[in-house]
């Protein structure tokens, strides 16, 4: 059903026609994903593992459908690093980059803290400030992750907002952006995707992808997901998971004090009792842990800066 959606709806034109000048016989087509990085072959290894899954088309060879289940990434850490890279650098020409080197050297520090100790750390990782209003963060694939400011000032202590970072390195670690464009993209699309990253076709089909807005837009799976991974990486760090639950509870006392700053989240990330629910029983399931910090000075220090 998602399929059918982004497929009516999400698809750029661009993307359409491209798609309907590529008309090989099933042998060289084939034979042209075979060479580029393997790609076909992978995709088959792994629908092989994924019978009984929810499968939806990714492309056709001939009379037959390829078909892909919702949670399959078909792109390689080195390509999600190229694509990521020139969307980050798309995103930032159109939002404001916080520039006060106090408090993005602070998220940098936190953030890169939290990836040690996160399942998916043989990356490089950025983390930047926004100034663009309302409460929201957002992963870019390929590591790049975004406070908005008015995220950290709504956080009321170290480990809410580490709570939100951690759930970000969590879409990272589950290569959620990646799993969205297998899913709604046919294979003649993705290999488009696979370019060299200095051709001006690369960069419009990245410019496409973002104005498709297509990767800001989780399943609640990958929400699901990015929650619990979220979870054990503060926990992990040595930081109180109970600033995940208390996070979803200072959301919804500014959901009623200030509908409109939670907007952008809240269309990002969806909240329904069940991510809290899930949330808290994760927590009461960790092992105790003596010396887990709830807060910070330095934390507490940027509030103040930021006010
Ligand atoms: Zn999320």
């Amino acid at each position: 059903m998602i399929y059918t959606i982004l497929k009516t709806r999400l698809i750029p034109d661009t993307f359409r026609t491209t798609n309907a000048k590529i008309r090989c016989k099933p042998a060289q087509l084939l034979s042209l994903a075979m060479q580029k990085y393997y790609l076909v072959a992978w995709l088959v290894l792994s629908l092989s593992f994924c019978i009984g899954c929810n499968l939806t088309t990714v492309g056709n060879f001939g009379n037959t459908v390829i078909e892909a289940a919702s949670d399959i990434n078909i792109f390689t850490d080195a390509e999600e690093l190229q694509f990521g890279r020139e969307y980050a650098a798309q995103h930032e020409k159109q939002v404001r980059i916080h520039q006060d080197p106090v408090v993005t050297n602070y998220i940098n520090d936190l953030g890169q803290y939290l990836v040690r100790y996160s399942k998916r750390n043989d990356i490089t990782y950025t983390f930047k400030v926004v100034e663009t209003k309302g409460i929201n963060a957002y992963a870019i694939p390929g590591g790049f992750i975004y406070v908005h400011l008015d995220l950290i000032r709504a956080a009321k202590n170290e480990s809410e907002l580490a709570a939100v970072i951690g759930h970000e390195i969590g879409h990272i670690v589950g290569r959620h952006s990646m799993k969205r464009l297998t899913q709604a993209y046919s294979i003649e699309i993705i290999k488009q995707l696979i370019l060299d990253e200095d051709s001006s076709e690369f960069k419009k089909l990245v410019a496409d992808v973002l104005a498709a807005g297509l990767l800001f837009r989780y399943s609640r799976d990958h929400e699901r997901e990015s929650d619990f991974y979220g979870v054990q990486n503060i926990y992990d760090a040595g930081i109180a998971p109970e600033g995940a639950s208390e996070f979803f509870e200072t959301m919804r006392s500014l959901q009623r004090s200030e509908p409109s700053a939670l907007q952008k989240f809240l269309s990002t990330h969806p909240m329904p009792n069940e991510r809290v629910l899930n949330v808290r029983n994760q927590i009461s399931r960790l092992p105790p842990k003596s010396g887990l910090r709830t807060d910070s000075s330095r934390f507490q220090q940027i509030k103040r800066r930021i006010r």
